[in-house]
């Protein structure tokens, strides 16, 4: 087994991976990325398209904002549809001009890719059989096989940034981490499609026969969801089937007509709210998907890794640059902050927007009243919108 060094050994190029490494890298802090994938792979795998307003000037200030802010889609509100009518949020009124930016994930991971490697960054893909051990030691390390040969990488700390199915949350010992969980009796049908968006704005839709969401990623690609089964089985959507659907969930009493194309991407989004603590165990750090997941109705998983990231990568540099322990002890307790605050908004905007087994009326009644609530009360209206474009500071 070959031995290598590294400062900080990352695991996963996701979203919080890859901006860790980049911030580190400014730092001149030196870091390894493993990632399982490859980097066609990781680099078109559809998933979040939602910016906050503080992801956007993070990766700007960062010197990777660039195409973002060439190519994103800057909305300033959006719109709540029930009952057979749209009301607008208007987002920047209500918040001091933040906005959000429609900017798919894909993109923000091939911008990071890029700069890594121009920059001479250390990223592995396609590297199998990973594993983390000595956490408790002053020189954990990852082992892994890459290009055939095993290596055994010595790091300071590591930072687990594999996404909800990765290693590093299950190699912290048992009894250490408290989880917290909540499953939803549905799942999202995604569709990606080549056609205009029909909305200049994304719409979240309440209806009697479930939840929908008119999103985009480009000004020729359209983003969808219907709510549906967590089982749901794809084959029985043919595209017909999901338009026809779509269009039935999101019509209007002013005759709103969807748009429809050639269907590009399909799949289904599993639904649930999760969070482990402490996000960390000796030197092994979590961040982002590998520590809590969000239900997508928010927007906050990518926005709420990075914010991780953020927290982990100040706090390696005040380390590195005088020892101090401060930031990074206070790592957890920190983001756990944001964590649960952004828990809260998904968990509200789930439960107020789709349709619940069962078919109570009661929940039905209370979900309209709310709806009714948000879109007439500013105060109401501000809260949905502060937590939409995120909070500076939680
Ligand atoms: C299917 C799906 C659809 C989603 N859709 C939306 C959406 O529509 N809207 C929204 O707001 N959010 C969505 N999200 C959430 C959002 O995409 C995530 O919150 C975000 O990707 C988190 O970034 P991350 O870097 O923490 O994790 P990830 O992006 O999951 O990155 C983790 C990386 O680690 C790698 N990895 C895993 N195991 C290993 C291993 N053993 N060794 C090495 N590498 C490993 C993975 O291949 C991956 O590249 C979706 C998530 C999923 C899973």
């Amino acid at each position: 087994m070959s031995a290598e060094r590294t400062q900080v050994g990352i695991v996963g190029a996701g979203p919080a991976g890859l901006v860790l490494s980049h911030l580190l890298a400014l730092e001149g802090i030196e870091s390894v990325v493993l990632e399982a994938r490859s980097r066609e792979y990781v680099e078109h795998r559809v998933r979040a398209g939602v910016l906050e307003h503080g992801t956007v000037e993070l990766l700007r200030e960062a010197g990777v904002g660039e195409r973002l802010q060439r190519e994103g889609l800057v909305h300033h509100g959006l719109e709540l549809r029930f009952g057979g009518a749209g009301h607008r949020i208007v987002l920047s009124d209500l918040t001091d001009g933040r906005t959000i930016t429609v900017y798919g994930q894909q993109e923000v991971v091939k911008d990071l890719i890029a700069a890594r490697l121009d920059a001479g960054g250390d990223l592995r893909f396609e590297a199998s059989a990973v594993s983390v051990h000595g956490l408790d030691s002053e020189r954990p390390a990852i082992r892994f096989t890459h290009d055939g040969a095993e290596r055994d990488l010595r790091c300071d700390v590591i930072a687990g940034c594999d996404g909800f199915h990765g290693i590093c949350r299950d190699a912290i010992p048992a009894g250490v981490l408290a989880a917290y969980e909540r499953e939803y009796p549905f799942a999202w049908l995604g569709i990606l499609a080549e056609v205009a968006p029909s909305a200049e704005e994304l719409i979240y839709c309440h209806h009697d026969r479930g939840f929908a969401l008119h999103s985009m990623r480009s000004p020729k690609l359209t983003r969808l969801y219907l709510q549906c089964e967590p089982d749901e089985d794809l084959d029985a959507w043919p595209d017909e089937r999901i338009w026809e659907e779509l269009q039935t969930r999101l019509a209007t009493d002013d005759g709103f007509r969807l748009g429809s194309g050639p269907i590009v991407e399909k799949g289904i989004t599993p639904m649930r709210s999760f969070v482990v603590e402490p996000l960390q165990h000796a030197r092994l750090y979590l961040a982002g998907d590998a520590a809590h997941i969000v239900p997508p109705t928010g927007a906050k998983g990518l926005n709420l890794a990075v914010a991780d990231v953020r927290v982990l990568g100040e706090a390696l540099a005040a380390w590195y640059r005088s020892g101090a322990t401060e930031l990074l002890q206070a790592y957890s307790d920190t983001c756990l902050r944001r964590v649960w605050r952004v828990q809260h908004f998904s968990w509200w905007m789930t439960q107020m927007l789709h349709r619940f087994a069962g078919d109570d009326p009661f929940e039905a009644r209370l979900q309209r009243s709310q709806l009714a609530y948000v879109t007439s009360s500013r105060a109401a209206a501000t809260t949905l919108a502060e937590n939409y474009v995120g909070l500076a500071r939680v």
